[in-house]
């Protein structure tokens, strides 16, 4: 069994530059391919050898025959129909370009200034999967200035993770707490409501007054308001991801739903500027950082479901009080839905599990396919 870990490497100019020059060559045996109608590896080869070196003197003769095979692939995959354009930076490793040292977290890596070693941020499915490492995928990320690599472990069949084994917490959100964890960890917004009524009691007074000064202060308020929300958000989410779980299960935000709903008024009456798709973001790149999974499920029924006996009924419900119609579990109702979150969080992560995660990393090397192996996702969300 395969298994992909995403592990953060150093922002690297290095890296850059040898992604950046993977994709010219690929670019280049992707152009022949589909001009002169062929995929076969040797026909580009001959086709092409040449003019890469040419043109990209630096590239190590590794790398250009993993473009070239790469390109071969994504020929044949869309049967010299289209033509293809490599959009993201990534390269692809092998036996022959890569290896991986879990002891020392480092990895080497070919590059255009020759085999480097890197050191690769601390995970802990480093430890959890431990086998051949088959393969790689390096993704450069320049919007957000990162760069990852994605290594393929061949687990034994022994070591592959039992279902009782993988630790899954699920979190519900909410208004009077932001975030209620089903390990019974409670994140309330007290602190954020209290200083959010001294910053509009402030803005009030200086949008009364409307002076050019007032107006400057006003500028300066809102903006400190948006950093202390952002801080908030990121102690929070850091906090939630370092705890020792492997998944995190969060219910997916509606946007339509939770307008309909009046959520986003209660949020902005109660939270101001605080916004939960803002942490749920720093949720999903801080649990990734540390080879942590995030996923969404289907909010239906998990503040009205019974987290002991299942009964669903929406009378379960008294405010922030759940109590079962049908065997009487009584529960603060945050802490319920988290629950269910819970035990819905786990199916949802071995049904993705069966399915393509690992696949979908073999088979879309020219877009990226391996950038999202971490952040799982069952179905849309904002
Ligand atoms: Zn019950």
């Amino acid at each position: 069994m395969f298994r992909t870990i995403k592990l953060k490497l150093p922002y690297d100019r290095t890296l850059i530059e040898t992604a950046r020059q993977f994709k010219e060559a690929t670019q280049i045996v992707l152009n022949y391919g589909f001009e002169n109608k062929t995929f076969n590896k040797n026909k580009l080869n001959k086709g092409t050898y040449k003019t890469v070196r040419e043109t990209i003197p630096t590239l190590p003769s590794a790398l250009v025959q993993t473009a070239r095979d790469m390109a071969s692939e994504s020929l044949k995959r869309t049967k010299l129909e289209r033509k293809i354009r490599k959009k993201s930076l990534t390269v692809r490793y092998d036996k022959r370009t890569f290896r991986f040292y879990p002891d020392s977290h480092t990895a080497s890596l070919t590059t255009v200034q020759g085999r480097l070693v890197y050191p690769v941020a601390h995970s802990p499915l480093i430890d959890k999967y431990r086998g051949e490492y088959t393969n790689a995928q390096l993704v450069i990320d320049e919007k957000k200035n990162r760069i990852f690599i994605m290594v393929q472990v061949n687990l034994p069949d022994k070591e592959v993770m039992k279902k009782e084994d993988v630790k899954v917490l699920g979190m519900d959100r909410g208004v009077k707490n932001i975030a209620v964890l089903s390990n019974n960890m409670f994140f309330n917004s007290k602190h954020l409501r209290e200083v959010k009524g001294r910053y509009q009691y402030l803005k009030r007074r200086l949008q009364h007054l409307g002076t050019r000064s007032a107006k400057r202060k006003l500028r300066n308020i809102s903006g400190r308001e948006r950093r202390f929300v952002r801080d908030i958000n990121h102690t929070i989410s850091k906090n939630i991801v370092s705890l020792p779980y492997d998944v995190f299960a969060l219910e997916a935000l509606n946007p339509a739903y939770m307008k309909q709903n009046g959520q986003y008024k209660a949020i902005r009456k109660n939270l101001g500027s605080w916004s939960p798709a803002e942490l749920q973001r720093f949720i999903e790149y801080k649990a990734e950082d540390l080879g942590k999974s995030v996923l969404y499920i289907d909010p239906k029924y998990t503040s009205q479901k019974c987290s002991k006996c299942g009964y669903v009924n929406k009378d379960n419900r008294h405010g922030s009080i759940f109590k079962c119609k049908n065997c009487g579990f009584e529960l603060n109702a945050d802490l319920n839905a988290s629950r269910n979150i819970e035990v819905l969080g786990k199916s949802e992560y071995f049904r993705l599990m069966s399915t393509s995660q690992s696949l979908r990393f073999n088979e879309s090397p020219l877009t990226g396919g391996g950038e999202n192996s971490n952040k799982l996702r069952s179905f849309s969300e904002e």
